[in-house]
């Protein structure tokens, strides 16, 4: 099966706890393409770079399987930049700078190797591009799953509900929730942007896992207590790319296939935040890999005996 992924390709500079770094590789097109790799042989990108982009990082992307016929390099022009800072239980982060450059004016291209794909990851760029790619494909993906971030809901709430009504499944954080949806509570939240165009809803909650949403189902999914973390950056992305990967990869995208594709967004989530960028997605084995996703089936089986 075909996937197609549309987000940036960018630079990051990051500030933890642990540390600070210079310009270094990052974009949601970025991760989800690393992530979803390890689970389709071939996938395809949308994204533009400026010429200041590093030809040995598009290299490692080729190498994973990533079609980048439709990723733009732009002479002249300088790659969308990034700087965020974390709190010291790096459970929020503060965006300190977003200069768009290219994306500013991002008409993004669908080769036509493209068309007629299976599934669609919508990463998160501006929902007028978002909607652009939808409407420039000829016919229309069996799943389209979209992210979104706070800064398009501040700048294009607009064109973000527009956005909404033509996907199957949106993938947001908590606090993205409550600001799309007015609503404390996630229950209500999860209720009132259903009501906004996606079936599904997936909530995730960084180091205290992810919500499913769908009619009055809800599943949940634990992260995995880890005893070190460097680096969320791109771990929302990564879970995206993981799960969508597992989707593509098994044609399957009823409820039940779900959970197992969260379980694998939420492996490959893992061991994003281990290292600084996307160090640790770049070399990863398929056995450690299952390895992980073996520890998240320990991590929540146990067998209940009549207590009452
Ligand atoms: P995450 O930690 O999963 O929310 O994703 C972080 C990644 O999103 C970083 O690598 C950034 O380059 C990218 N990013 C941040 N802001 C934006 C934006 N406004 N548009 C597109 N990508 C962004």
């Amino acid at each position: 099966m075909s996937l197609v992924t549309v987000g940036s390709v960018a630079f990051d500079a990051i500030e933890t706890p642990f540390g600070k770094t210079d310009k270094i590789i990052g974009g949601a097109g970025t991760y989800i393409a690393f992530s979803s790799s390890y689970f389709m042989e071939k996938q395809n990108i949308v994204s533009v770079v400026g010429e200041d982009f590093p030809q040995e990082m598009l290299d490692k992307l080729k190498n994973k399987g990533v079609n980048l016929e439709g990723l733009q390099i732009k002479e002249g022009e300088k790659t969308f930049f990034w700087s965020g800072k974390y709190s010291n239980d790096m459970n929020s982060r503060d965006t300190l700078v977003t200069e768009l450059n290219v994306l500013e004016h991002f008409d993004p291209i669908l080769p036509a190797s493209y068309q007629g794909c299976d599934y669609l990851m919508l990463g998160n760029l501006s929902p007028q591009v978002q909607s652009t790619v939808i409407e420039r494909l000829t016919e229309r993906p069996k799943l389209i799953a979209m992210d979104t971030m706070n800064f398009w809901m501040d700048i294009a709430m607009d064109d973000l509900k527009k956005t909404l009504q033509e996907v199957d499944i949106l993938i947001i954080n908590d606090e993205e929730a409550r600001q799309l949806s007015g609503e404390y509570s996630l229950v209500k939240a999860a209720k009132k942007i259903r009501t906004m165009g996606p079936k599904y809803l997936i909530i995730k909650k960084g180091e205290h896992g992810a919500l499913l949403f769908h009619g009055d189902q809800v599943f949940f999914a634990p992260a995995l207590p880890l005893e070190e973390v460097f680096d969320p950056t791109g771990a929302g992305d990564t879970f995206a790319g993981g799960f969508m990967g597992y989707i593509a990869s098994t044609d399957d995208y009823s409820f039940e296939n779900m959970k197992r594709a969260i379980i694998a967004g939420s492996a490959m989530a893992s061991f994003c935040v281990e290292k600084f960028g996307t160090e640790k997605l770049e070399n990863l084995s398929k056995s450690e890999i299952e390895d992980r996703i073996q520890e998240f089936v320990q991590l929540t089986d146990f067998d209940m005996v009549q207590t009452v």
